[in-house]
């Protein structure tokens, strides 16, 4: 491990959490260089839904590439590209009744934040963005300026301009309703907020502590803005891609988002790739005014293209949902057992976790989890939430593997409580 503490920069993280060296995956399963295997539910961070080297997806990816298809095309037409918006129009847009047009920003998901952005702004004629508190949208400047955690945004080292911070749903406690709230900023000549070009919004805050906007305040949020003629952006780059269930996150409130933001496991393979989705009447891009090099990440749309396939019917959303609710019934039952500690069940679909006062609590049990050959992570302003995110195509007996040895780490860190029901 001496080279990376030698000459890789103090900025690595994930790694500091896991101090082991890996070396090959498959599916939940991550094995480091000593042969010691983990079961992975941290997944990428989500670009993983479909777990480490799915076979299908290596085998379109090794096929493709042994018969020299291109590997880089700038954002020229390539057959890869044609195949990938031919089968996202078939299996993703149509069936939903959804039309949006496709841009490929960068391949990273604070790309398809900044061409959001722009757009916007271009559109409108307006610099002011909305966000909510605790929201995370990426770590280049225009994302960070939407983005609450105070730590990431002052790493910008300059002034965050033109963006405000509301809160989000639940943020003032359950008797304040922040959709009026808002609204009463935006009616009120007075409030000292300029009419925004777009609000910007994740439907469940995974980096922020897996805070869930219900499908209600989802709605009244999509209906305010239309009302109020500004533009609704949905990062579901993480909730996305069937991490909840459905296709995008927002299906089941019914909106139908001006901009969406798509990445991590839109290509499935862990490989970059993100989309910006915007509707028809709003691309109003100038040839080439939006680019960059490695827009055409081909070997991403093969295994992107091959991913669609989970899509084809419904079973895969379904599956979400059973697991998920093992999920919410394992994390009930030690929420219960810890209410002292103020645990809570955080979360929605495979986006789930256990939030606690204390954000110690939430370290030492994602560290006991390691020891026990178990990968999760802490999310939150202050990493208070320990937070599941095993591959949405988990097998049930995987699953109950990680679930139980979770609560053998809170067992392991807080001792075990006898439950009052
Ligand atoms: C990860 C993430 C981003 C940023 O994506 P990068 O690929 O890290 O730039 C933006 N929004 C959300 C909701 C994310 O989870």
């Amino acid at each position: 491990m001496e080279v990376f503490e030698q000459i890789e920069s103090e900025v690595r993280g994930y790694c500091r959490t896991w101090p082991t060296v890996f070396e090959t995956a498959r599916g939940c399963r991550i094995v480091d260089e000593h042969g010691r295997r983990y079961l992975d539910f941290f997944s990428g961070a989500g670009a993983l839904n479909y777990g480490h080297n799915h076979p299908a997806l290596k085998r379109a990816l090794l096929e493709y590439l042994v018969r020299d298809g291109v590997v880089h095309a700038l954002d020229m037409y390539t057959t890869a590209k044609r195949a990938f918006l031919d089968r996202f129009r078939e299996t993703i847009l149509g069936p939903r009744g959804l039309d949006y047009k496709v841009q490929f920003p960068g391949p990273t998901g604070t790309n398809a934040v900044e061409a959001a952005l722009k757009l916007a702004r271009k559109v409108t004629g307006r610099e002011g963005i909305v966000s909510f508190t605790n929201a995370f949208h990426g770590m280049t400047l225009g994302s960070l300026s939407v983005t609450g955690n105070s730590m990431k945004r002052g790493g910008a080292g300059i002034p965050l301009v033109h963006g405000t911070s509301m809160p989000f749903d639940g943020y003032l406690g359950d008797d304040v309703d922040t959709i009026e709230y808002l609204e009463s900023f935006l009616d009120d000549s007075g409030s000292g907020l300029d009419l925004p070009a777009a609000v910007i919004v994740e439907t469940v805050q995974a980096e922020g502590g897996l805070n869930t906007a219900s499908f209600e305040w989802l709605g009244r949020l999509a209906n305010l803005c239309e009302r109020n003629d500004i533009l609704l952006i949905v990062d579901d780059i993480q909730a996305g891609c069937g991490r909840t269930g459905p296709f995008f996150s927002f299906e089941p409130a019914g909106l139908r988002p001006d901009i969406v933001c798509l990445s991590k496991s839109l290509s499935g393979y862990g490989l970059p790739m993100a989309l910006t989705l915007l509707k028809p009447e709003l691309d109003v891009w100038e040839p080439g005014e939006h680019n960059g090099t490695f827009r055409g990440n081909n070997p991403a749309f093969v295994t992107a293209t091959e991913a669609l396939r989970f899509w084809e019917d419904e079973t895969l959303s379904r599956q979400v949902a059973e697991k998920a609710a093992v999920v919410t019934d394992a994390l009930d039952v030690l929420a219960l057992e810890h209410a002292h500690l103020g645990a809570e069940t955080r979360g929605r679909g495979l986006l789930q976790g256990l939030r606690f006062e204390s954000p110690e609590l939430a370290a030492a049990i994602s560290e006991a989890a390691f020891e026990r050959g178990l990968l999760i992570e802490t999310s939150g302003a202050d990493g208070e939430v320990v937070k599941l995110l095993p591959p949405i195509v988990i097998e049930p007996d995987d699953l109950a593997e990680g679930l139980a040895l979770l609560s053998e780490s809170v067992a392991a860190v807080l001792g075990r409580e006898p439950v009052v029901a």
